[in-house]
């Protein structure tokens, strides 16, 4: 259907012919004086994955190009691009797996060919394991495809992308440039948001009225929280966010092995253990580099960052071998990890064939941990507001889906605004943002509680629970379509 009058749009622009025009609007546009607010048709605040991927939907759509729209970011956005003579031989330590339906996204706003293809690496298997009991399960597309009946064409024969998330904010704003027309506020912070006010001769009192710490005020017809896990928009909306901490850290590094791994650079393999503080999850990155995310408690993250690099390095490998007892007691010795390891690494049986190749350095300056958590606000929309990403949510990254879920919550919400505009509605309206959030809500709060569930599952050390765990961790792995599920899940698909 052609895109009907986008009326938004022309509201926001004071050029605007008046045959096109409402009244609200000239009215609005008759008003504008040097203390008045800058008038937007949308604001993000938050300039993450998330927010950059739902302004880049929105300069890309042809139905929603025309409206006036903002970013505003306390950090530098310079910051957030990869550097031209990045080398292969060192990468960020904040790298998250891309599904396959993020990349599609990524694709169809114009994006993905403005990454750095060379620093992105595809992986086509993944092995799980059980760090009490040993039972496995192994996600492998090449074996799995004959599961997968009937297989459609568009299914995808790579789990996952591993990129390092300043490579996906730079192919954002690299594609953002190519599209132009944001307004961007970058190293600026916003100072408080309030209602506008009731005014003669504009009536702004549903309005957010932002005030920036560079001393302008902007207005906002719909105002974007994309502000993270603290986000101050959705303080502003009364949205309360609920959940817990979980008490543990992710401690994340960047890694070189001894080799490409094992099934060699054209099949790359990801690892994760789940051991009683949490998973220790090793991701493939290009070339023979890897990138760590160990959850664990915030007493054994910190050992683990105190350590020496040669210490740091004999634990990552132990974390994938020894048992947790051994590791138990490595985390309670100040030092000399690498050496007790060697020895007990000659008295443990070990399966090298199934576990990562060993790490044999850490580059200097990535090993770092953040607290991890759980929230879910109430609802993503409220009059005027809508949250995305980590506003919205956040999630254990045990299953690697906190930026996914942005991504996908973006997406739906360029659609929400397309449908606003060609049918002639208030963008900022619950009505019309009503769809956005169930659209999202639901499916976030399912992933939610799966991963929930499976940190919990796994938490548990002795008793029952590990024996019928592990019994359900085989029966999945030996039931085809059950397995081809999960796989599809995780690639993102339905
Ligand atoms: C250890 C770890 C591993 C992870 N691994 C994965 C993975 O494998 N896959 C995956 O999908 N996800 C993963 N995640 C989650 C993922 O990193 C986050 O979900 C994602 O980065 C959130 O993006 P966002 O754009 O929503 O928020 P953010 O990236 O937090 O961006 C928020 C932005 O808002 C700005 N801002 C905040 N307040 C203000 C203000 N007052 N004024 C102006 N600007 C403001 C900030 O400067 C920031 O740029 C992982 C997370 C952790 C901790």
């Amino acid at each position: 259907m052609p895109p009907r009058l986008p009326v938004i749009a022309h509201w926001a622009c004071p050029s605007t012919p008046a045959t096109r025009v409402s009244i609200f609007s000239f009215r609005r546009c008759a008003s504008s004086s040097a203390t008045s607010p800058e008038i937007y048709d949308v604001v993000c605040v938050g300039g993450g994955p998330a927010g950059l991927s739902l302004l880049t939907g929105l300069r890309n759509s042809p139905i929603t190009s025309g409206l006036k729209v903002a970013l505003i970011d306390g950090q530098d956005l310079q910051k957030s691009r990869l550097p031209k003579d990045a080398s292969l031989g060192s990468f960020s330590n904040r790298c998250s797996s891309l599904t396959p339906a993020s990349v599609r996204n990524l694709q169809e706003i114009g994006a993905w060919k403005h990454a750095n293809a060379s620093r992105i690496q595809p992986y086509q298997e993944m092995q799980v394991w059980d760090g009490v009991s040993d039972a496995r399960i192994s996600f492998d597309w090449d074996t799995a495809r004959p599961l997968l009946t009937p297989r459609k064409p568009s299914q995808p024969t790579t789990i996952a992308y591993m990129i390092e998330n300043v490579n996906t904010t730079s192919a954002l704003l690299g594609r953002l440039e190519e599209l132009g027309g944001v307004a961007t506020f970058s190293s600026t912070k916003v100072e408080s948001i309030e209602l506008g006010k009731d005014a003669e001769d504009l009536d702004l009192s549903s309005w957010p009225i932002l005030t920036l710490s560079n001393g302008k005020t902007l207005a906002a017809r719909l105002l974007v929280g994309a502000d993270g896990a603290n986000s101050p928009v959705r303080s502003f909306a009364g949205i309360e966010s609920r959940g817990w901490d979980y008490g543990r850290h992710g401690v994340v590094a960047s890694l070189k092995l001894e080799g490409p791994g094992r099934g060699g650079a054209e099949h790359k393999i990801a690892y994760q253990r789940f051991l009683p503080t949490g998973p220790i999850a090793m991701l493939p990155l290009p070339g023979n580099m890897s990138t760590l995310v160990w959850s664990t408690t915030p007493e054994r993250a910190a050992k683990l960052k105190s350590l020496s690099p040669n210490d740091f390095i004999a634990m990552v490998n132990a974390g994938f071998r020894l048992s947790t007892a051994d590791l138990e007691y490595l985390h309670s010795i100040p030092s000399g990890q690498a050496e007790e390891i060697a020895w007990r690494g000659k008295h443990t049986p070990i399966n090298e064939a199934q576990i990562p190749t060993n790490v044999v350095e850490v580059q200097a300056g990535t090993v770092a941990n953040f607290p991890l958590k759980m929230r879910h606000a109430d609802t993503y929309t409220g009059e005027r507001v809508a949250l995305v990403g980590d506003a919205a949510h956040t999630i254990h990254p045990l299953a690697g889906q906190g930026l996914n879920q942005g991504q996908g919550d973006a997406a739906a919400l360029v659609k929400t605004i397309e449908h606003a505009v060609t049918t002639g509605q208030d963008i900022g309206s619950l009505l019309a943002l009503e769809q956005y959030n169930s659209d999202r809500y639901a499916e976030n709060n399912a992933m939610l509680g799966v991963v929930d569930k499976l940190h919990r599952l796994y938490a548990v050390e002795s008793g029952p629970i590990v024996g019928l765990r592990s019994l359900g961790l085989r029966a999945v792995d030996a039931m085809g379509p059950l397995k081809g599920f999960f796989m599809n899940r995780a690639a993102g698909g339905a």
